[in-house]
Formats: C-alpha cells, structure tokens, sequence
C-alpha cells in the first residue's frame, strides 16, 4: 500500500493555507484603473441618472451588439432584469410561469411580485438544468411563460425548449445571470439570444460586476419596449407626455453603475476565457475519479464548478466531500443552495401580500399550488447528496486548480480506499 497522508478533515495537515481568489474581493474581481475613471467622468458630469446622462443607454446599445440582438434594457438588479422580462409578458394573476427550483430566488420572486405562480419542473440529475420532458408535463392551459437557467454556466437545453414554448405559444425568458457568453447546442448559440427574453446580472458574485445591475436582451420589439417602460414607470419618455401607460416600477439603473458595467463588458471575454482554462485541469482529474463527475463543459463559462457525486461509487457524499475539502484548505459547498426555492417560507408558506397567500391561492390560481419536499425528485437528491460545488474564479493560478486537484484525489482516494471502521 502506497503512503497516503491522512485528510485534514481526521486531523491531518491541510493542503492548503493561503486564501484563494474570491469574488468577494480584489484579488477576485478585475477592477481597476479603467472602472475609476469612468466613475470620475460620471461624477464630473453631475449627471448621475439615466434619463440625464449618457452611460447607460451607450451600455445597453454596446451590450446589444455585443450580443448581437436589437434591444438591450438595463436595470438595477438581475431580479429586476427577470422582473422586466416577466412584466413584458403581462401574465393575468394566477397564470402559471414554469421554471427550476435550483437556482438563485431572484429567478422566481418577479413571478410571485407579477401575482404568477410559479410551477417547479424537475431537473436533469446529471447537469442541474431544466428537464425538458418535466417541463412538457407542467404546461396547463394557463402557463404563459418558462424561465430556464443556465446553472453555472452550463448551458441548459435552451434549443428544445424554445422549440416547445414556440408549439405551445408561450414565451421562453433564458435566466443568464450565472451563464455569460455560455454557448449552447451545436451551433454554439450565445445563451441569452435563444429565448425571447435573456437576463443577466452584475452583481458582486457575477462574471463581470458593478455592485448591482441587471439586463434584459431580446428581438422582439413589443416585448423589449414593454420590459423598458416597466423599468421606468412605464413613462414613455420617447414621447413628450408625462405619464403612465401601466403600472411600473423604478428599477433605472444608475449611471455609476453603467459607467461600471462598460468597462466591465470590455473584460468579460478575458474573465471566462481564464474561468475556462483554468477549468481544463480539474475536468480532467475528475474523468478519472470513479464516482465524481463534471457537468456539461462543453459551452460552460464556469460561474461556480459543480462536481456531481455518485456517493455509492464516491464513498461518501457530496456533504462529506465539501466539509473534507473545506478542512483541506478548499473552499466547497454541498448542494449549492440550501432547500428548493419551493420549501422558502415565501412560497411554501405563502408569505406574500398580508395573510392573503395571493396570487397561490384559488383564485387567482385555478388550484392553490402545495409546495413541499418531495415535488422535484432530483433537485433534492442534488440539493441533499449529489451536488458538490467548488466557487471558481478567473484569477485562479495554475497553483491554486492543482491545489484543488490535489485535496480532492486525496479525499477520493481516503473515502474509496478506506478499510471499513
Ligand atoms: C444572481 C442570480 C439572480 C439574481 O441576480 P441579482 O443581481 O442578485 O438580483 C437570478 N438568477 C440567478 C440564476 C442568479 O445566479
């Protein structure tokens, strides 16, 4: 039997000491030089708002184009970008907008806030993402909308699922706050521009940040124009009248954070081409991991690297291998997200507006919908023992993924190979 040291998490020495880049700080993120002085143009201007300044409209025309699609609408917030494609599909109360449980809540709130009800469709165990044929089995005669995710970047199965939204006459809005410049099928689409709505965020935590912000892309002219009046009080500003035309709300976004953004956007193709390379090694390694495996790389931009667990072939689950790495040095989570978004005291216990549970009661909603454990089988056997996630970073060197590597082939090795006690 060849030496193995023994795991940090039995008392053995860690891997690993020195902190690694994070998003939620400097040596994380590619702020500099170029970002502060856009901000000090913005402030030297005295315009700091978008209905007097310039930046967040040139944001949107070069966000467009980057994209190449017509119409761009910047906000404040990922959840306001989704908020907007949701408002511009003007569901009646109780419609139904069907999408994933595993995901970040700013998917799902904006349905909620919309007075939709939101239908959980269960999700491919090996990737995370929307199960096409789950999602089929939801459509009723009031579901208006599918909200997909591209969960870590990985690019979810957008092809199939724009051609069932387009026989079913329903809108398909791409959640792409984790999934930038993702490319999808083999046509490589550009996630974003396979729906009709695609929503991306700026948030801290994102692949390109300004704090907050958020925004919505899109082809479809009366769709686009719906989701930017909403964004603004549905003041139709292009006009010389100062009114409503339906109730919105002010989600602007601000000129510091557009002048932000801009620089940012000339960033994002170095930042996931990094998170991408420095992805190589570690899928590698994880091939010959019995029991461990990557999810979809092919497409993927690497937001956060999941690793899909087999715990009867692993030796141990996700959980257990998220706190050995931890002890390792690594920092890992098991599960991603604590419980299915429908298990949140907002949607299991209907926590909306006063003790009304509206819009999940009947009516609006043709049958008050029972959100609890067991409604999306494999997103709480990833959530509970299958997913692990390891954050990932366009700054990792080298040194750091073969850190990784190394604590999780000590860790595998320990767990398969260990005598039983
Ligand atoms: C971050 C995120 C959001 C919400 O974005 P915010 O900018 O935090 O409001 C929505 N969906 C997903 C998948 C996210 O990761």
């Amino acid at each position: 039997m060849p030496y193995e040291p023994s795991l940090a998490l039995h008392g053995g020495t860690p891997i690993r000491t020195a902190p690694f880049p994070s998003v939620s700080d400097a040596a994380g993120r590619r702020l500099g030089d170029e970002e502060i002085v856009a901000l000090e143009r913005v402030v030297r201007s005295g315009q700091l708002n978008s209905t007097v300044g310039a930046e967040t409209r040139a944001f949107e025309r070069e966000f467009a184009e980057y994209y190449g699609v017509p119409h761009a609408v910047a906000s404040s917030t990922g959840t306001s970008a989704i908020h907007l494609a949701v408002a511009a599909v003007n569901p009646e109360p109780g419609d139904e907008i069907i999408t994933t449980s595993l995901s970040d809540a700013g998917t799902v709130l904006p349905i909620l806030s919309q007075n939709a009800v939101p239908v959980f469709a269960d999700v491919d165990a090996a990737t995370g993402n929307l199960d096409v044929a789950c999602v089929r089995e939801m459509i009723t005669p009031r579901t208006r909308a599918i909200i997909a995710v591209h969960l870590f970047g990985q690019p979810a199965p957008v092809a199939e699922l724009r051609a069932l939204a387009d026989e079913r006459d329903l809108v398909l809005i791409e959640d792409c706050a984790q999934a930038y410049l993702t490319r999808c099928g083999p046509d490589g689409a550009l996630a974003g521009t396979v729906g009709h709505l695609g929503c991306f965020s700026l948030q801290q935590s994102k692949h390109i940040t300004a704090g907050d912000g958020g925004i919505t892309i899109g082809t479809d002219d009366d769709l686009a124009r719906r989701a930017r009046l909403f964004a603004d009080k549905a003041w139709p500003r292009d006009t010389d009248e100062r009114t409503h035309l339906f109730l919105g709300l002010n989600y602007r976004m601000t000129e510091l954070q557009a002048a932000v953004a801009r620089e940012q956007l000339k960033k994002l193709a170095g930042a996931v081409d990094s998170r991408c390379k420095a992805a190589e090694p570690l899928n590698a390694a994880i091939g010959a991991l019995p029991g461990l495996a990557t999810g979809l790389t092919e497409g993927a931009t690497y937001w956060l690297y999941p690793v899909f667990v087999d715990p009867a072939v692993a030796g141990a689950d996700a959980h257990r291998y998220a706190d050995a790495l931890r002890a390792e040095g690594i920092p890992a989570v098991g599960g991603y997200i604590p419980r299915p978004l429908y298990l949140t005291p907002a949607l299991a216990e209907r926590r909306t507006y006063g003790e009304s549970g509206y819009p999940l009661s009947a009516p609006p909603a043709d049958v008050a919908p029972r959100y609890e454990a067991g409604l999306c089988p494999a997103t709480e056997a990833l959530i509970g023992e299958r997913m692990l996630v390891i954050p990932w970073n366009e700054n990792y060197s080298g040194d750091d993924v073969a850190d990784i590597i190394a604590a999780l082939e000590k860790i595998h090795h320990t767990f398969t190979d260990a005598p039983a006690p």
